[in-house]
């Protein structure tokens, strides 16, 4: 039985590494995981900007 559900294998380290970061357009955010335009990302909670699209 094969049980690996692999939406996104390459992505999910990155999310994971990203995830608690500071965020970098402005100065109380942090960024969380989130869903941004469908895609699992990390967003910041305060600003609503996506940590990981730019990689
Ligand atoms: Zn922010």
């Amino acid at each position: 039985m094969q049980q690996l559900d692999e939406e996104s294998p390459e992505l999910e380290p990155v999310l994971a590494a990203l995830e608690g970061d500071d965020c970098t357009h402005c100065d109380s955010g942090t960024l969380t995981r989130d869903v941004y335009k469908g895609d699992d990302a990390v967003v910041c909670e305060a600003c609503g900007v996506p940590g990981a699209r730019s990689l």
